[in-house]
């Protein structure tokens, strides 16, 4: 739980995979992950090979809390992989921490996943009738057990069953998932790189600059350890990696794509590239897009620090009014797991930010944020401009309303703690007190990125339109979805 201030989906997840002899790979994966750490923050592990003995460090907290010189360096090989991970309170703890590591018949199996598969539950009772034992309710681990235990002619119809069996196996696991899921995947002699057939979740593969390769869930990972990026893994495709060089198998193809279009609203950094598009550009063009949607009369232009400042930028461009800081952030303030009362989230809000009194003394203030999920922290912040001397707060958003829940990799917010699905616009406004409110139509967010990546393929926007790429069991709309978890495992 975030007592400070945190009103967002979370991703839940950042991948990373190392194949490189002769390099420390563990110390690759480890800056890796560092550079994705955005993506999880609550628990971390690298696993390493050397192609005859896998061994593995994970723990919870941050990749800075969990590794040290003395854990990373029994880390020896010339394969890693890594993973962090965000998860919801109930599911965070370390047997759920990633990646998993097991010995199968073919050697060391680990496997690091982003995503959510939405008939974990179908697959986790199938391996569980077929005696194969969990320890987790992750569907990480689902997974994992399906690679090293896979059933009846599975990679039949993939061309990667031909001629590797790895392949052929991850093949038959793509056969039946259904969900989210960009897997690294470590086995003795290579990596993988999968990534589901909708193309929901990012992947991308580089090269490093002294010999190996690289892949991660985005490509500030690889510019951070001095990779470059070769290109994004293929919605259904299977990559291998190992000493024949980069080798592609087609997985399983789907008739449609539908990349998360929320990494183009929060969760990517904004220095990686999607689609041939770095990300602050994209944001930038979702501000233009609101400005010319929502206008207001306002003095200046405020973001929320950090992740809505290219948007704010963008409004500001479109605007004509200037862009000023208004807010600034505590850069120092983490996590916590105490739970907090209403008094200490606003608490919260004033410890992780700070009006900048001068800048706002008189002003009438265009704030722009780029979502609202809870609406728990968009009340105190108004509240604090107002405190610092503003005379009017007219909030803009930069993406619509988050009216649904996401069930294919991000933290599971209910029904009922979406703000958007509870009240209407004008219950908003009146829940943060400002003065207007307005968010970004649905049409113009997926215009706006269109406009700024060339791209037509499409995006899933399920949270904003309930229109979800995949069809939902009704279990996962349950608030106790852990508790049919636990109980599938004892029928
Ligand atoms: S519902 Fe779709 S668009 Fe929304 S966060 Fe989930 S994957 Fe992304």
């Amino acid at each position: 739980m975030d007592l400070l201030a945190d009103d967002k989906f979370h991703d839940e997840c950042g991948v990373v995979g190392v194949y490189a002899p002769g390099r420390a790979v563990a110390r690759l994966a480890f800056f890796g992950l560092y550079a994705l750490q955005h993506r999880g923050q609550e628990s971390a592990g690298i696993a390493a090979s050397d192609g005859r003995i896998a061994t593995i460090h994970k723990g919870m907290g941050l990749v800075s809390q969990v590794f040290n010189e003395e854990n990373l360096r029994p880390l020896q090989g010339y394969l890693a992989i890594g993973q962090t991970r965000y998860s919801t309170t109930g599911s965070s703890h370390l047997r759920n921490a990633q990646p998993y590591l097991i010995e199968t018949s073919r050697g060391p199996l680990g496997v690091s996943h982003n995503g959510n598969l939405t008939n974990a539950l179908t697959l986790r009772q199938s391996l569980l009738a077929r005696g194969v034992g969990l320890s987790s309710t992750s569907d990480s681990e689902v997974i994992t057990q399906m690679l090293a235990a896979p059933e009846g002619a599975w990679g039949s119809d993939s061309d990667a069953a031909a001629n590797d069996p790895w392949a052929a196996r991850i093949g038959g696991f793509m056969g039946v998932a259904e969900g989210a899921y960009s897997l690294v995947i470590l086995t003795r002699h290579a990596i993988y790189a999968v990534r589901d057939p909708l193309g929901l979740r990012p992947l991308c593969l580089g090269e490093l600059e002294n010999g190996g390769t690289i892949v991660a869930s985005e490509s500030c990972a690889l510019h951070t350890v001095g990779a470059q990026f070769i290109r994004e893994i293929a919605p259904g495709e299977i990559v291998r990696i190992n000493g024949s060089g980069v080798t592609s198998f087609n997985g399983r193809t789907a008739a449609k794509r539908a990349l998360c279009i929320f990494e183009y609203v929060y969760f990517a950094r904004p220095d990686s590239y999607f689609e041939g598009q770095v990300v602050h550009q994209v944001r930038q063009q979702l501000g233009r897009q609101l400005a010319r949607e929502a206008a207001v009369e306002a003095d200046i232009v405020v973001g929320v620090p950090d992740s809505a400042t290219p948007h704010a930028i963008g409004y500001s461009l479109e605007s004509g009014l200037p862009y000023t800081e208004g807010l600034t952030k505590n850069r120092y303030i983490g996590r916590t797991f105490i739970q907090p009362d209403d008094h200490l989230r606003k608490v919260g809000v004033a410890l992780k930010y700070n009006p900048l009194t001068t800048n706002l003394q008189g002003k009438r203030v265009a704030l722009i944020d780029d979502s609202i999920v809870r609406g728990n922290t968009a009340g105190p912040l108004v509240q604090l401009l107002r405190d610092g001397g503003a005379t009017e707060i007219h909030v803009r958003v930069a993406s619509p309303p988050v009216a649904h829940p996401c069930f294919m990799g991000v933290d599971m917010a209910g029904y009922k703690e979406l703000i958007a699905h509870k009240l209407d616009l004008e219950g908003i406004r009146q829940r943060i007190g400002a003065d207007t409110l307005a968010y970004l139509s649905l049409p113009g967010l997926e215009t706006a990125a269109r406009a700024a990546t060339g791209q037509i393929k499409g995006y899933c926007n399920a949270c904003f339109s309930g229109n979800y790429p995949i069809e939902i069991p009704d279990w996962l709309f349950a608030d106790d979805r852990d508790k049919v978890m636990f109980e599938s495992m004892w029928g």
